[in-house]
């Protein structure tokens, strides 16, 4: 394997085993690997130490990976879970934004270790992959609404989405009750023409079972009705609002 110097700045989460918790892949073991920085600075965003310079954490856990160390320590994450050798690998890159890491991403996947994986890559709608990983990653693309207190020229690229339309994608927008969905419809549709609902999925924000349970009762009619797909958290249902799930 040729080694590069790129190397990933990964948060404290770095790599871990779970289980896909959101959109089409839920409920699929999986390797994540946790990039740290992001370009928005989302209210309730569950990984704010990936971005916030207010916080310790952000300082104290990020590292510097190589490639090459990135590589190793995933196949060996995934040789050593319950799932190897029953499940088919794969693996999920979320951050924070890890767009802003897309060339080490180019460099990850030219391995040959990784040529039979699946690979995710989690994103929020701002900035367009390279021509190289458009068609090689299913894309969880997530852009963000008012909900999130970050302001629209910060969040919304239609360039940018347009380029996801033509990639192996499906949106998934958080939402807190049915004005959000108007939103959807109204701000971000438009720049989906021909993408099909039946890839858009509508995500329920809460950090617990209560809050989702809420925001399902109040969205679940209006999400059917506009013919997108109800979305969940598996992960907070499993295992509650814990880092490395
Ligand atoms: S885009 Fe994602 S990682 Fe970044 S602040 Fe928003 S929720 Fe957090």
């Amino acid at each position: 394997m040729s080694i590069q110097k790129r190397a990933f700045a990964v948060s404290g989460d770095r790599v871990f085993v779970s289980e896909q918790g959101e959109g089409a892949t839920a409920g699929k073991p999986a390797v994540f690997l946790r990039l740290h920085h992001c370009n928005l600075d989302c209210g309730w965003c569950d990984t704010p130490y990936t971005w916030n310079r207010a916080m310790r954490e952000y300082y104290e856990e990020r590292e510097k990976w190589s490639i090459e160390k990135t590589v190793e320590t995933i196949a060996s994450k995934w040789k050593a879970s319950v799932y190897h050798g029953s499940a088919e690998p794969r693996l999920i890159i979320t951050g924070g934004e890890p767009l802003l890491q897309q060339k080490g991403i180019v460099e990850l996947l030219n391995c040959p270790e990784f040529s039979h994986w699946h690979i995710e890559v989690e994103t929020n709608g701002t900035i367009a992959p390279l021509p190289p990983l458009l068609c090689r990653i299913q894309w969880n693309c997530s852009p963000k609404l008012a909900n999130s207190g970050v302001p629209l020229e910060r969040r919304l690229y239609p360039d940018v989405l347009r380029v996801f339309t033509h990639g192996n994608t499906y949106f998934k927008f958080v939402v807190q009750n049915e004005n959000d969905i108007d939103e959807i419809i109204g701000d971000f549709l438009p720049h989906l023409a021909g993408f099909p609902r039946s890839r858009i999925f509508i995500s329920p924000e809460g950090r617990d079972t209560e809050t989702l349970d809420a925001v399902i009762d109040r969205t679940s009619g209006r999400v059917s009705k506009e013919g997108f797909v109800l979305g969940d958290r598996l992960q907070i249902r499993r295992y509650g609002d814990k880092r490395r799930t």
